[in-house]
């Protein structure tokens, strides 16, 4: 009989944020109270079926062993690497003694605070039974525009067919680790999972994600990213009242 695969979790950590700017990188910076990275490793370790998550930290990294997440026995960490690939290839690295090929991975961005646990469990639902894995994406809504080097359009591009990949993205173990490898080797800079394994001649699925699952990039984005959260906790409380009308 063949064995269920299992759920692990990447989370790379080890980037400057330099597009973020300010003293501490992105991940480190303060959001309602708590880092940016404690919301994002919080939102994995509510999914129950996760084995383990393995964060891949700046090798001069002081802030991370103060977070409550890294007390949770699921909690591991390993050294980054100079660009993101490479600190999600390190982290599949330190999985190797626990992790079999057909076990399945989620690489999420630290810098992506705002990720629903509902979300996670829909995607590794919509892709339980796929032979390639996938990642959660939103069909573009804007009209898109080619920018010349005058900062002058250029021309317009359809919009239609094209999607904005958000993480998690969910590929088997030994898939995502021998696509990034290869992308080592050759040395082609990708910035998501997705199109590693895209270049394996594999087609990853898109899973339709929440639109407010934002990647903190710019110092605007913070205050963006705790509003939404601040909406989450909102809608929560009125969940748990409408349940309680409903009891009575
Ligand atoms: O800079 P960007 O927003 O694309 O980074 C996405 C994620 O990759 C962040 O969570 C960042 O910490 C991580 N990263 C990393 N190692 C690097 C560069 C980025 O883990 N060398």
């Amino acid at each position: 009989m063949p064995r269920r695969a299992r759920l692990f979790a990447v989370v790379p950590a080890a980037g400057r944020g330099e597009r973020y700017g300010g003293r501490r990188p992105k991940q480190y910076v303060n959001l309602l109270g708590r880092p940016v990275l404690s919301w994002s490793l919080a939102a994995l370790l509510a999914v129950p079926s996760l084995r383990a998550v393995v964060v891949a930290l700046a090798p001069a990294d002081r802030r991370f062993a103060r977070l409550p997440e890294a007390g949770d026995p699921r909690v591991r960490t390993c050294n980054g690497g100079a660009r993101r690939e490479s600190s999600v290839a390190n982290a599949l690295e330190a999985l190797g003694h626990e992790a079999r090929d057909e076990d399945w991975v989620l690489v999420h961005d630290a810098a992506r605070p705002c990720l629903r646990p509902s979300d996670v469990r829909r995607l590794v639902a919509a892709l339980r039974d796929d032979p390639v894995g996938g990642l959660l994406a939103l069909p573009v809504g804007d009209t898109l525009k080619a920018a010349a080097g005058d900062g002058r359009c250029d021309r317009t591009v359809p919009r239609e067919g094209l999607w904005r990949a958000l993480t998690p993205q969910m590929f088997r173990y030994g898939v995502l680790r021998r696509a990034l490898r290869l992308n080592l080797r050759r040395e082609r800079p990708v910035t998501d999972e997705a199109a590693a394994v895209e270049a394996l001649g594999l087609r990853p699925r898109l899973v339709t994600g929440r639109s407010d699952n934002i990647k903190i990039t710019v110092a605007g984005d913070r205050g963006v990213a705790a509003a939404i959260l601040r909406s989450g906790w909102d809608e929560e409380h009125e969940n748990r009242a409408r349940l309680r009308r409903t009891r009575v």
